[in-house]
C-alpha cells in the first residue's frame, strides 16, 4: 500500500497506533524469528537491492553492496538483541521500613516510532530506525528522503513478507514531503521522533517535537588527527578511502585532516598522489571509485564553497574539474576558518589538510567545531590515544583509523550540532522504551 497524501498519511498513523497493542504483546522469540528472516532475505536479495541502491542513490555498485551486507547485519544483530533484552533487579531492603522488597525494572516501548531519513544510506539508515523498533516490539511510520524512497519501499516489502504486521511499517512517499514530516514530529499519537539528516532541518523539527522522546542524527565536519606516532602511509591511505567514498557524501567523511608539522609535506604529497589515482564515472561500473553527486545543485554548492575559500586565500592543492553532477576531488590547505568549508558540512569530495605545531594543538582544533560526531586519531602512543578519549567532544574515538567508522554494536551519535541521543541497536533499543519498575514486597 502506498500513503501519498496527508489523509492517507493520517490513515497510517491510526493503523500504527492501533497496531501497537499487537507488536508489544510478541515474544521474544516471534520478533527474533522475524529480525532473522529479514536478514536472511536481504543476504538472497542482495543484488537487486544493490542495483536499485545504485540507480537511485548513484552509489558506485562496490560500495552499494557494502551497503546491503550491513543491513543484513544490522537486522541479524537486532535478532540478537531482541532474545537479550532482559531487566534488572534491585534490592530494596535499604531500611528497617522496607525489609522485603525488591525491584523489577523491565523496559517498555514507548509506543510507535516516527522515523525521517535522508538519501545517503536508503537502506542502511532506514535499518537503523526499523530493526530496533521491532526488537522492543514498536510500529514504525516512515517518511525516507524523496529522492530515494524506492530502496525503502522494497525494505517495507519484505519486511511483511516476513511476519511483521502490515501497519507495523508503513513507508510514507509523500507529494508534500515537508507537510509529512512536520505531521510525524507533531503528532502527540507517535511518542517517539527519530530523524536522520542535516542539522538545520533536524533542530528545526525538534522545536515541534514536543513533548517526545527525540532522537537526531544529524550532520558534521570530520576531522583526523595524524600524530608523530603514526604509520603516515595507512593515515594517507585511509583518508583517501574516508574523505571521497561515495563523493564524501556521508555523515562521518573526513573534511579537516591535521597533521603534525614534520610530516605535513609528506603527507600532502601522498594524499593528492593516491586523490588523483581515484576513478570516477558511472557508479554501475565495477571499476568505479566515485560518481556523481545525488544532484548538480549539490555540486554546484560544493564548487562554490572551494572557489570561496580560494578567493579567501586558501592553498589550492588539488583540483579537478566539475561535469553535471560529477564532480572531481579537491585537496586544500591554509583555508580561513571563518569559510563554509571549514565551518560547515561540506558532504562533497573536498578535504582540507592543515599542519598543527602539537598534539594537543590538534585536539584544540578538532574541538573548534559546532560539530561533534565522531574523529580518528592516528597514534600508537598510548597517552595519547586516552587524552584523545577523554578530550575531544564527539560521540566517537577511532584511534589509527578515520572516523568514517560504524557498527551497530557500538552507540553511534553526535554532541553540539551534530545531534541528540544514540543509535547503534541495544542504544535505539533503549531509546524507544522506558524502565519501569515493579516493587516487590512479601
Ligand atoms: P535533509 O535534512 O535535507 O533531509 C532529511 C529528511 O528530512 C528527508 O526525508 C527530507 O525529506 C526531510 N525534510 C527535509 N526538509 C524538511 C522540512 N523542512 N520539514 C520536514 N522534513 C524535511 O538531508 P539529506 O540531504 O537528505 O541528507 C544529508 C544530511 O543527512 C547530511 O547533513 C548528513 O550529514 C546527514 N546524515 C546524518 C547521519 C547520521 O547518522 N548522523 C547519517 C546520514 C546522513
Amino acid at each position: 500500500m502506498k500513503f501519498t497524501t496527508l489523509a492517507e498519511a493520517d490513515a497510517a498513523l491510526t493503523a500504527a497506533v492501533a497496531c501497537f497493542d499487537q507488536t508489544r504483546k510478541l515474544s521474544s522469540a516471534e520478533r527474533h524469528a522475524i529480525l532473522t528472516a529479514i536478514s536472511a532475505g536481504l543476504q538472497d536479495q542482495r543484488e537487486a537491492f544493490a542495483q536499485l541502491l545504485c540507480a537511485e542513490a548513484k552509489k558506485p555498485i562496490r560500495d552499494a553492496r557494502v551497503e546491503v551486507d550491513r543491513a543484513a547485519l544490522t537486522f541479524s544483530l537486532a535478532a540478537d538483541e531482541a532474545r537479550r533484552f532482559g531487566g534488572e533487579l534491585l534490592p530494596l531492603d535499604l531500611s528497617a521500613a522496607a525489609v522485603g522488597r525488591m525491584g523489577l525494572v523491565r523496559r517498555f516501548p514507548l509506543g510507535p516510532i516516527a522515523a525521517v531519513t535522508p538519501f545517503n544510506f536508503p537502506l542502511n539508515l532506514v535499518a537503523h530506525k526499523v530493526a530496533p523498533a521491532i526488537a522492543v516490539g514498536a510500529p514504525v511510520v516512515l517518511k525516507p528522503a524523496e529522492k530515494t524512497p524506492q530502496t525503502a519501499l522494497k525494505l517495507q516489502e519484505l519486511v511483511h513478507a516476513c511476519g511483521w504486521p502490515e501497519a507495523a511499517f508503513a513507508v510514507l512517499t509523500p507529494e508534500t514531503p515537508q507537510e509529512i514530516g512536520h505531521l510525524l514530529a507533531d503528532d502527540p499519537r507517535l511518542p517517539v521522533f527519530s530523524f536522520t539528516g542535516s542539522d538545520t532541518v533536524g533542530w528545526a523539527l525538534k522545536q515541534r517535537a514536543t513533548k517526545k522522546r527525540v532522537i537526531l542524527e544529524l550532520g558534521g565536519n570530520a576531522a583526523v588527527l595524524v600524530d608523530h606516532a603514526s604509520k603516515v602511509e595507512h593515515a594517507v591511505g585511509r583518508c583517501v578511502v574516508g574523505g571521497f567514498a561515495y563523493s564524501g557524501q556521508v555523515c562521518i567523511s573526513v573534511q579537516r585532516i591535521f597533521v603534525v608539522e614534520n610530516y605535513f609535506e609528506a603527507f600532502c604529497a601522498d594524499l593528492v598522489a593516491r586523490v588523483r589515482a581515484l576513478k570516477l564515472g558511472d557508479p554501475a561500473d565495477e571499476t568505479t571509485d566515485l560518481g556523481p553527486m545525488i544532484t548538480e545543485d549539490a555540486a554546484i554548492r560544493v564548487e562554490q564553497w572551494v572557489e570561496q575559500a580560494k578567493a579567501a586565500g586558501a592553498r589550492v592543492l588539488l583540483q579537478g574539474p566539475r561535469d553535471g553532477a560529477l564532480l572531481a576531488p579537491s585537496i586544500l590547505t591554509a583555508v580561513p576558518t571563518d569559510q563554509p568549508l571549514v565551518r560547515d558540512e561540506v558532504f562533497g569530495p573536498v578535504v582540507i589538510v592543515e599542519p598543527v605545531a602539537s598534539f594537543d594543538e590538534g585536539i584544540a582544533r578538532i574541538n573548534a567545531s559546532r560539530f561533534g560526531l565522531q574523529a580518528g586519531v592516528f597514534t600508537y602512543d598510548m597517552r595519547r590515544v586516552l587524552q584523545a578519549h577523554q578530550e575531544l567532544e564527539v560521540g566517537g574515538v577511532i584511534i589509527n583509523d578515520v572516523p568514517t567508522f560504524r557498527s551497530d554494536a557500538m552507540p553511534y551519535g553526535g554532541e553540539g550540532d551534530s545531534g541528540v541521543g544514540r543509535e547503534g541497536i541495544r542504544w535505539t533499543m533503549d531509546e524507544y522504551t522506558s524502565p519501569r519498575v515493579l516493587v516487590l514486597s512479601a
